[in-house]
């Protein structure tokens, strides 16, 4: 096993938060600690949810929270 012990799971909503804060969403994405938040923690409030400090959640954008957003990808 080479785990590494900085990287979180969080059980409640079947999210890995890695040690570079890029949290790996269960559907193969990617995204930050505010776009989980906005999208499942919010609605779990669990107290197992890992990801409930606001200090470390930072700022939820607007954009985050969009749950049908299409996917447009604008990296050109
Ligand atoms: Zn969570």
């Amino acid at each position: 096993m080479t785990t590494s012990s900085q990287s979180q799971n969080c059980p409640v909503c079947g999210v890995t938060i890695a040690n570079n804060e890029v949290v790996q969403f269960a559907n193969g994405s990617t995204g930050t600690r505010a776009r989980l938040y906005a999208r499942v923690c919010q609605y779990a409030k669990k107290p197992d949810c890992i990801n409930q400090d606001k200090n470390l959640i930072g700022e939820v954008l607007k954009d985050d929270g969009f749950l049908e957003a299409p996917q447009i990808n604008f990296d050109s």
